[in-house]
């Protein structure tokens, strides 16, 4: 029986995943941890009766512990009852689908415990890769993508371990306003940005491919995850979305994953790798798609692109500074205070102002993004 232990239960990943443990017979719920969310929190409690449930915000955590008084649930609070849930006794596996930096800690302390961890929250590893991945080979810990491309990259890789790869093609669906030049996005409204014309996913990942970001992000994600130099890993726009990346190996071979979006089969995947388990999601249909179509990424409308690469080839702390400028650029975007190319401006800034550092500590990395959170207030 495998035991799961779920950060960020309560949002687009978490639910997904608890539609496939609830058609799965030898899966149980250990933990879960949200932010606030305790409607439904309490509701999955119910459901999947986890030993401990974890809230961030500790009045609504308090009030969850009266609303479930009737059952042995342990309720926790704060960083370091997300820390308790990541590294729950019962859990052999947790499964990591918080949105943001916040995901670090939890992630290297359930490591640290032996938990294999299949990973959705991408920002972890782009701020702390060069810590997480050479812990995880200590600890003999595996981590498995949950992001769907790099699912594919990683199904792509299945048996060729032996044979180099001459480059990754990661693809992108383009987001919402594939093809439109700068002067059009001027007056981006949120709902505008929040409309992805393939996945329906959280708010701070959809305004993350609006602004392409998304796929920077999944840039130094895949660098991390595949051991390959940056230049190794070409985006490739396709705005179907039925490629979901590819891997090239040194005869020329191409290997890619296909299917339509859903991303239940790549979380599923990573659950039960190395089995593949039947899924009730809509098969792919050739005939009616007829034709899959590619281009390369406008990295000058897309800027943050562009500088997702220039954080990644400084490397140490620029990651860090990229993303958390990015983190707040997008909440001030959401809550109408700032235009959508204010949003690479931001990023910019913030990557010209703060000081790198090779090769940084956690506290570093911590210190980093308050320091960027502090410019960008300030401002
Ligand atoms: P959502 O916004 O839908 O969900 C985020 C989850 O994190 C919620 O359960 C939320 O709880 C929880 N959370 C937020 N803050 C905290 C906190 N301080 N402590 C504990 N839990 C917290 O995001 P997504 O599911 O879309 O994305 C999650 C991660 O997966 C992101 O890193 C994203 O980049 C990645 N990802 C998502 C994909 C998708 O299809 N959605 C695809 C590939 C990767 P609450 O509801 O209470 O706020
Ligand atoms: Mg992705």
């Amino acid at each position: 029986m495998r035991k799961l232990s779920l950060l960020g239960s309560t949002g687009s990943i978490g639910t997904q995943t608890l539609d496939v443990v609830r058609h799965q017979q030898d899966i149980e719920v250990a933990a879960l941890a949200a932010g606030s969310n305790i409607d439904r929190m309490e509701a999955q409690i119910r459901e999947f009766k986890p030993e401990i449930a974890a809230v961030w915000d500790e009045a609504r955590a308090k009030e969850l512990k009266i609303r479930t008084a009737d059952l042995p649930v342990r309720i926790v609070s704060g960083m370091s009852g997300l820390i308790e849930a990541a590294v729950c006794e019962e859990a052999d596996m947790v499964l990591t689908a918080v949105v943001g930096m916040i995901g670090i800690q939890p992630t290297l302390e359930a490591i640290r415990a032996g938990k294999d961890i299949a990973l959705a929250n991408k920002e972890t590893l782009v701020c702390a890769g060069h810590l997480i991945m050479p812990m995880a080979d200590a600890y003999n810990v595996k981590i498995l993508p949950v992001d769907s491309e790099h699912s594919a990259i990683f199904q792509s890789l299945q048996g060729n371990s032996c044979n180099k790869i001459r480059k990754i093609l990661l693809t992108a669906s383009g987001g919402p306003f594939r093809g439109k030049k700068k002067k059009d996005l001027e007056h981006v409204r949120v709902e505008d940005a929040l409309r992805h014309p393939n996945w329906v996913m959280g708010r701070k990942i959809t305004i993350d491919s609006a602004t392409m970001v998304n796929k920077g992000l999944e840039v130094m994600e895949a660098k991390w995850l595949f051991g390959t130099d940056l230049d190794q890993i070409q985006v490739v726009v396709h705005p179907q979305s039925v490629i979901h990346s590819a891997v090239e190996y040194q005869d020329g071979a191409v290997i890619a994953q296909l299917g339509t979006p859903d991303m239940r089969l790549p979380i599923q995947y990573a659950l039960f790798y190395p089995q593949r388990r039947p899924l009730d999601s809509e098969p792919l249909d050739l005939f009616k798609l007829s034709s899959m179509t590619f281009e390369a990424p406008d990295m000058e409308t897309f800027e943050g692109l562009a500088l997702a690469y220039k954080a990644a080839e400084q490397g140490g702390l620029m990651p860090t500074i990229f993303n958390a400028a990015n983190e707040r650029a997008v909440a001030m975007f959401l809550d109408g205070k700032i235009r959508f190319l204010e949003i690479p401006e931001i990023i910019n800034m913030a990557m010209k102002a703060i000081k790198n550092e090779n090769n940084p500590t956690v506290d570093q990395i911590l210190e980093a993004e308050a320091a960027a959170y502090e410019l960008i207030e300030s401002r």
